[in-house]
């Protein structure tokens, strides 16, 4: 195998050969921007779905699944959204051979999809406030570089659409979906930004936007989901009318919370290092890789008690895979790590006669863990090893600001840049021309990220009290 670009001065490069080298998507399906689930890739997918949909449903929101094709004239209900959207679909307009006499899109994003059957399921307060979520593939006709898990033409995709009594509860719905993603990123291990986008920059048809953004690298930033208050914007024009108990009639506000595999994308990005991926346990394929060292004479008795251990660690609820090739152990220590596994097990002759295996987790660390304990044993190590893969996370997060007080510190800058905005329009259009990038927004909540954040507009100079905003290069 090749070895892997420099991360710190050829990031995407290095992301790209993560990627395929650690198996995790195959991108020679013969339509640009729609890869292949691999079998590696998949489970990783299924650990982030399953961490998606414990903590949205701890919130009280239900699964649902709606067709992928969406009738044109539903599409266009709602005018500022089919102008966001529609360079981007995929028209369906022949049935077999016949055109077809209404014109289906295929979902770029399921709000068309969902509110015309909202408008029959809601009808009174009591069918409020109404949460639901869907994990399916959209699809979006992209016109740049394609790139795995991060710019893609089929995403998996999660997607929450509420319906609330009025603005305020659906103020309270956007909060309660922030704290349900910060458990997420938790899991993750990814520190992040929460930003309210500026309204160039909003989604299509929302009355304000929250994304997640994280520093990837220079001044580069990844968006890694979205949260949405679209008050009455959706409601009205698809007609979604509830009854209060006073006999009025009402339009709902509405919320949608989106998330895609963008967030794999973003693991690799921020774990991965010289070596390949590195999953934190919570949605490593595998957690731990248990390597048989054979010796001269053994007759498989290390193969045989690998395999015993990695019976014990799956029963115990570890999932853990077994490496009993033919390749030398180091060629499997190497694949291994590329891959990502939190925790190998190195299982060899005199340390067993011991009563012992040596444990390296993926941070290099080497330590012994006794069998007979060996469930507590790769516990610990575990625990310890996501603890200290947040911590490194953490502090190259810390590293990826700097302040910039003049709008000629953005050309070519190396950091995600933290600079005073007045709000105005104009001066945020001029920060995006100097830094050639994106007015990303104004923080909604967390610790600052750089100290001495400014309070002059860097574009005007007009005093801006403590309102600060974040400028980089989306990737
Ligand atoms: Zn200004």
């Amino acid at each position: 195998m090749a070895e892997l670009p420099d991360k710190r001065t050829a990031f995407i490069d290095w992301y790209l050969a993560v990627v395929e080298q650690a198996n995790l998507s195959d991108k020679r399906y013969g339509v640009k921007g729609m890869n292949v689930w691999t079998p590696y890739g998949m489970r990783a997918r299924r650990h982030l779905d399953r961490i998606m949909i414990r903590e949205i449903e701890a919130t009280g929101s239900q699964a649902v699944e709606f067709p992928a094709l969406i009738p044109a004239p539903e599409f266009a209900k709602e005018k500022e959204h089919i102008k966001g959207f529609d360079a981007q679909v995929f028209w369906v307009t022949k049935g077999g051979l016949n055109d077809l006499d209404v014109p289906l899109v295929l979902r770029p994003t399921s709000e068309t999809a969902i509110y015309p059957v909202f408008a029959l399921w809601v009808r009174s307060h009591r069918d409020l406030p109404l949460n639901v979520y869907q994990i399916v593939n959209t699809f979006r006709y992209e016109t740049k570089t394609t790139r795995p898990f991060v710019r893609v033409r089929e995403i998996h995709f999660f997607e929450e659409h509420t319906c609330q009594v009025d603005e305020a509860a659906a103020t309270e719905r956007v909060r309660s979906n922030l704290a349900a993603f910060r458990k997420m990123a938790e899991a993750f291990g990814l520190p992040y930004l929460s930003l309210r986008r500026p309204d160039w920059d909003k989604f299509a048809g929302a009355h304000y936007s929250i994304a997640f953004d994280i520093p990837v690298g220079g001044a580069r930033t990844l968006q890694i989901g979205s949260v949405h208050h679209y008050r009455d914007n959706f409601s009205k024009p698809y007609g979604i009318v509830y009854e209060a108990a006073d006999g009025s009639q009402h339009h709902p506000h509405q919320t949608t919370f989106g998330l895609s595999e963008r967030l794999l994308g973003a693991i690799v990005a921020v774990h991965g290092d010289a070596k390949g991926a590195v999953f934190p346990s919570t949605i490593a394929p595998y957690e731990i890789v248990l390597v048989p060292i054979p010796s001269p004479g053994d007759a498989g008795a290390t193969g045989s008690l690998a395999r015993s251990l990695a019976s014990r660690l799956e029963r115990a609820g570890r999932r853990a895979v077994l490496d009993d090739g033919d390749d030398r152990p180091g060629a499997k220590y190497y694949r291994w790590e590329l891959a990502g596994v939190p925790l190998r097990l190195e299982v060899g002759r005199r340390e067993a006669a011991s009563g012992n295996v040596t444990a390296v987790d993926r941070l290099g660390r080497k330590t012994t863990i006794a069998i007979e304990t060996l469930e507590a044993g790769v516990e610990e190590r575990l625990t310890a090893f996501d603890r200290d893969l947040r911590a490194a996370a953490d502090a190259a997060f810390r590293d990826a600001f700097r302040v910039a007080s003049e709008l000629g510190e953005l050309a070519g800058s190396d950091r995600v840049r933290v600079v005073g905005w007045c709000g105005k329009e104009a001066c945020g259009h001029a920060i995006e021309t100097a830094i050639d990038g994106a007015l990303l927004g104004v923080p909604e909540e967390g610790p600052p990220v750089a100290p001495g954040a400014p309070s002059k507009c860097i574009a005007c100079g007009e005093s801006t009290g403590v309102r600060w905003a974040l400028a980089a290069q989306p990737l």
